[in-house]
């Protein structure tokens, strides 16, 4: 039940503190990636832009109130019209925008599995909140499994679903040829990352996405992470090795007999309290997860 109690937890802290931001403070600050992209930071998710004469692709879209502002933004760096709007996965801090870009013109891309999420009502089976379906307005048009490409302003875009790792419907996006990469969050730089097991997230899945990330990138790449400032390659792979040992303590200590409630007593996270340990995921929430991912059939 102690676990129950904790992701119950950890989503009313996620959907209150959204919903207390005062959006009328949030600045819209760009930052310049390469000629062409740009990463904007303002309030949820990191936003990234590809510009041209062919048009403009944007990637998440932060809170509905936020999107006049973000739009502004976006054409102060280009004044080409938002032909794509992509989300990296189904929650709020990402999507929020959905309806108001869809107004505006643009065509909204995300995971097969996003799209049926924000269809129906989602009722989180462990502590039995629902959120109704997102207004039609808001569901991609263009959804897909694995893999889908743009080709536009001279870049090649690769839209890549790894596995289930934050959600279900995670998707990572590659500039080939300006070596850029939008992990949304399956790589976050807040501290313990987040896996949303109501939204058919997966510890295992979450390191196994990490590791293709690392296949694809190299110690060039620029990373815009779902959260946090632009990163480098060894950031990712820090954290997907810190991940990774203890999602493997968790798992001996399940071996060994421990029930999911005790792992928060077994020290797992203490090395990695100085540095992830300030995050709104705390460390003995994170292993209780790890431990019920785990476990889960
Ligand atoms: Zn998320």
């Amino acid at each position: 039940m102690k676990t129950l109690r904790i992701v119950l937890l950890l989503s009313v802290i996620i959907t209150t503190s959204f919903a207390q931001s005062n959006y009328d403070t949030v600045k819209i600050t760009p930052l310049k990636v390469t000629e062409q992209i740009y990463m904007l930071k303002g309030a949820g998710g990191n936003v990234g832009v590809l510009i041209g004469d062919e048009g403009t692709l944007m990637i998440d879209n932060q809170f509905a109130p936020l999107s006049n502002k973000i739009n502004g933004a976006i054409k102060t760096l280009s004044p080409g019209e938002i032909k794509f709007a992509i989300n990296t996965h189904v929650h709020g801090d990402h999507s929020g925008g959905n309806e108001n870009f869809y107004k505006m013109g643009a065509v909204l891309v995300a995971h097969d599995n996003v799209r049926g999420r924000m269809m129906k009502e989602q009722v989180n089976t462990r502590t039995n909140r629902t959120t109704p379906p997102r207004d039609k307005d808001a569901w991609p048009v263009v959804t897909f499994g694995d893999k889908i490409n743009f080709h536009l302003n001279g870049e090649d875009v690769i839209l890549h679903h790894f596995d289930k790792g934050h959600t279900d419907g995670d998707v990572i996006v590659q500039f080939k040829n300006a070596n850029v990469v939008h992990t949304g969050d399956a790589f976050v730089r807040y501290g313990y990352p987040y896996i949303d097991l109501s939204n058919g997230g997966s510890i295992n899945g979450f390191i196994n996405t990490l590791d293709k990330i690392l296949v694809l990138i190299d110690d060039n790449t620029k990373v815009i992470p779902g959260h946090g400032e632009l990163a480098t390659k060894a950031d990712v792979k820090k954290v997907r090795d810190g991940v990774a040992d203890i999602r493997d303590q968790v798992a001996a200590a399940l071996k060994k007999g421990k029930k999911t409630e005790d792992m928060a007593s077994l020290g797992i996270t203490d090395k990695y309290e100085k540095e992830w340990g300030k995050g709104f995921v705390k460390g003995k929430d994170f292993v209780l997860v790890v431990a019920e991912s785990l476990s889960a059939k």
